[in-house]
């Protein structure tokens, strides 16, 4: 890969045919033209959203002298595009375009014809710091997810989309990167994360690969990039949520952010009766012992097998010292072993006294098959034949 450190364009260069589309909330082309600024791949506009203190910073930072860091270039024949650095240059093309003020030490507000002329020619004749590249996507890559400047550091879905830009990022941006779809509010019960950061699109592209390894995602894009949609991706996203949706029709708030995707490959040829699903999770979301309620979803699903998803809660100290006490009471009266188990067989340990700190405290009736977390159904084993019972 070739990179060219550039410190001879200014401000002013950069700025020069600045256009701002004030529709979409983004900056698209500086340098005369030939600078795509923030490609449709890229991040809407932020600086401003947060109430435009970011970027009056910028501006200020300029008018000041303070450096705003490096900006980074990838060439594309003839023209650039910018990898990282859109947000500050479009608050400085926003400011040029008298879009915002920005306080001078006085608090006094100025657009930026209203500054003096002596502080429009320093603004616009600040030297910018810029590395340009041209190289292979894989160079690219590597290089960008280093650059890590300005605060907002891109997650990687949208380090991902500026990689694989093209007509499959665009097409699934509209569906999935979308705040105004009437669609989002139902998935917002199942997916967690940012829509404008790109996270409800990261979300259906680990569903549809069936991994949440960057490779994996990475390989699937570069596969489509170049298609006219993203209907797969859609198609299958529906699809999960939509079992979900007819699986647990009462929307629990522990629904949101578990893995759909892998839930519904694991069990949507299972046959559910769905009022019986709903009212185990009822009674599970009543059990004290549950400690993780995320897990009943799956654990329902499973058929209650997998209980150690509900994270039982365990016996407490003092129920504990007081079984072991009683149970190696009655165990040297008998002659036997204070392990039940032990006790009933016929090895070198049938008679052996476990100290507490080599037990474990077990469920007389699992608590899986509706034993308590009490006195009354725990009893000491030792370690081995705890392991051995195996359950909760
Ligand atoms: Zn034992």
């Amino acid at each position: 890969m070739n990179t060219t450190l550039r410190t001879d364009l200014t401000v002013g260069d950069i700025c020069a045919g600045f256009e701002f589309s004030a529709a979409e909330g983004k900056g698209l082309y500086g340098w005369s033209g030939k600078l795509t600024i923030q490609p449709e791949y890229q991040r809407h506009y932020l600086y401003a959203e947060r109430g435009g203190s970011r970027e009056r910073a910028v501006v200020e930072s300029v008018l000041r002298g303070y450096p705003i860091g490096l900006l980074y270039f990838n060439r594309v024949g003839d023209a650039y595009e910018v990898l990282d650095g859109q947000q500050r240059i479009t608050s400085l093309g926003r400011f040029t375009k008298e879009l915002f003020p920005v306080e001078d030490a006085q608090g006094n507000l100025h657009y930026f014809e209203s500054l003096s002329a002596v502080q429009r020619e320093k603004f616009l004749s600040t030297p910018l710091t810029i590395y340009i590249c041209a190289g292979t996507e894989d160079e690219i890559k590597s290089w960008y997810k280093t650059i890590n400047i300005a605060g907002l550091a891109l997650n990687r879905q949208e380090i991902s989309n500026a990689i694989y830009s093209g007509p499959f990022v665009t097409a699934a941006k509209k569906i999935f990167s979308n705040s105004l779809s009437p669609r989002l509010h139902l998935w917002r019960n199942y997916v967690r994360g940012d829509v404008k950061r790109q996270e409800i699109l990261r979300t259906a592209l680990e569903w549809v690969v069936k991994s949440s390894d960057d490779s994996a995602v990475e390989t699937y894009m570069s596969a489509h990039r170049n298609d006219g949609d993203a209907s797969e991706l859609e198609t299958y996203f529906e699809r999960v949520i939509d079992w979900a949706q007819k699986t647990f029709p009462h929307v629990h708030d522990d629904m949101c952010g578990l893995d759909w995707g892998r839930l519904y490959e694991t069990y949507h040829e299972k046959i559910f009766d769905v009022a019986e699903l709903a009212a185990q999770v009822d009674k599970l979301y009543a059990d004290d012992a549950v400690t993780d309620k995320r897990g009943i979803f799956e654990y329902v699903l499973s058929g209650g097998e997998l209980t150690k998803l509900l994270h039982v809660r365990y016996f407490e100290l003092s129920t504990i010292k007081t079984v072991y006490s009683r149970q190696t009471r009655e165990a040297e009266l008998a002659g036997k072993s204070n392990c039940p188990m032990c006790a009933a067989g016929k090895g070198s340990n049938a008679k052996r006294i476990w100290k507490r700190n080599d037990m474990d405290a077990d469920h007389v009736t699992a608590w899986s098959a509706g034993g308590e977390t009490s006195a009354a159904n725990c009893q000491m084993l030792c370690r081995h034949h705890n392991r051995l019972k195996g359950n909760a």
